[in-house]
């Protein structure tokens, strides 16, 4: 079977990827490399070039190009849609780059996704969550409003999907709303891997172990927590990936329209105690200092993981520890062979 991915040369969409590839199906990436590379497709060859991906260079806003796409991979079985743009900051600084690239991405998507009636997993995000009165947090625990653009795309993105799920009974959508995800592939052939200075907390940690960065900050230690810095839901990549794998199944044999999970570990890890894992598992000691709180950021995150655990069967392999140590042998990797992202 055929799977398309939007996003596919991206952080997440790889590692699906490789674990797609390593199940037999075939895939087809879509990607305009906006936060990506080709040498990424290198790095997806390396670990299995027995059943390589196709790459299709479009940019998913474009109509045209969309329409044409799909007319030349009539054989798909399903999409799953990680392609948007994803920095909180940028979003509130460049909100109509963000409502379009993720808005109207989604839209003209959803258009040929729809008139095929293929099924179709959206990357959603615990973000349209804001700070839930509730924890661990559930599936139905309302949208709170969001504090970016970036966050509204995906309580919008989830709200196009489910409106238009209910207008076609054969179309078959799945909403998978991630927690944290961390690491890399056991490889350590692909990984996170940003194209400036990292926004997210494990690849800052990694920069700084391996002397890329001076020192990392800890957006603030007053928060009402255990030991007032945030706390989140860490899952390793691979079993974010294994997620998306079982709700593709699920959607071919289900008789409802749409679904919602989240996807997260269940355990809430403050960033604290996160850096202490990451320094005990590696034996490195990560320079650090407490600044200011992030604008934005909720203290508390963490998931009511057993909805997906009991739906889809989903059984999460990898710990935060094993998670950490692949994104330090990846950051190593990275290191030693002197790739760069913007070696196109
Ligand atoms: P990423 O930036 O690494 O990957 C996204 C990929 O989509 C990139 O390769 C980019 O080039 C591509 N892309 C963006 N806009 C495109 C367009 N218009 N046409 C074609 N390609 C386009 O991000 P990621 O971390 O892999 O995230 C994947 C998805 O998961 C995103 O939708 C993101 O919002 C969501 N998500 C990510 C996280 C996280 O922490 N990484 C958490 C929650 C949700
Ligand atoms: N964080 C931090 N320093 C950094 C990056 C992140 O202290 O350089 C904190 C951030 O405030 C949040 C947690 O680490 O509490 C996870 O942040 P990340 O950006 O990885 O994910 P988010 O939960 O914001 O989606």
């Amino acid at each position: 079977m055929k799977i398309l991915l939007t996003g596919g040369l991206g952080y997440i969409g790889a590692h699906v990827c490789t674990l797609l590839q390593s199940r037999g199906y075939r895939v087809v990436i879509v990607d305009n490399l906006v936060n990506s590379s080709k040498q990424m497709l290198r790095q997806l060859l390396a670990i299995d070039s027995k059943n390589p991906p196709i790459l299709e260079l479009l940019d998913i806003t474009n109509t045209k190009d969309l329409e044409k796409l799909f007319q030349q991979h009539d054989d798909l079985s399903g999409v799953i849609h990680f392609a948007a743009l994803k920095s909180v900051n940028q979003s509130i600084q460049k909100p109509l780059k963000y409502y379009h690239n993720n808005i109207i991405g989604l839209i003209e998507l959803l258009k040929v996704v729809e008139a095929r009636s293929l099924p179709l997993i959206f990357s959603s995000s615990c973000t349209v969550y804001g700070q839930s009165d509730v924890l661990p947090i559930t599936e139905n625990q309302p949208f709170k409003p969001s504090y970016s653009p970036y966050g509204f795309t995906k309580q919008m993105g989830e709200q196009i999907i489910k409106d238009t799920t209910s207008t076609n009974e054969q179309f078959k959508a799945m909403s998978l709303r991630y927690f944290n995800p961390i690491g890399a592939h056991d490889s350590a052939l692909i990984g996170q891997w940003p194209i400036n200075e990292p926004e997210n907390l494990v690849p800052y940690i990694t920069q700084v172990a391996i002397g890329k960065r001076k020192e990392l900050k800890i957006f603030g230690d007053q928060y009402d927590t255990p030991d007032g810095s945030c706390v989140r839901d860490y899952i390793h990549v691979m079993d974010l990936a294994e997620a998306h794998l079982l709700g593709l199944e699920y959607l071919w044999s289900s008789k409802s329209n749409y679904y919602v999970f989240n996807v997260g570990l269940g355990e809430g890890v403050s960033v604290k105690r996160l850096v202490k894992r990451f320094e005990e598992v590696t034996k490195i000691s990560i320079n650090h200092r407490i600044t200011n709180p992030r604008e934005g950021d909720v203290p508390i995150a963490y998931a009511e993981a057993s909805k997906i655990q009991t739906q889809l069967g989903w059984i999460p392999k990898y710990s935060i520890d094993e998670a950490l140590l692949s994104a330090w042998k990846w950051e190593q990797y990275l290191d030693s062979s002197g790739l760069s992202i913007d070696s196109t």
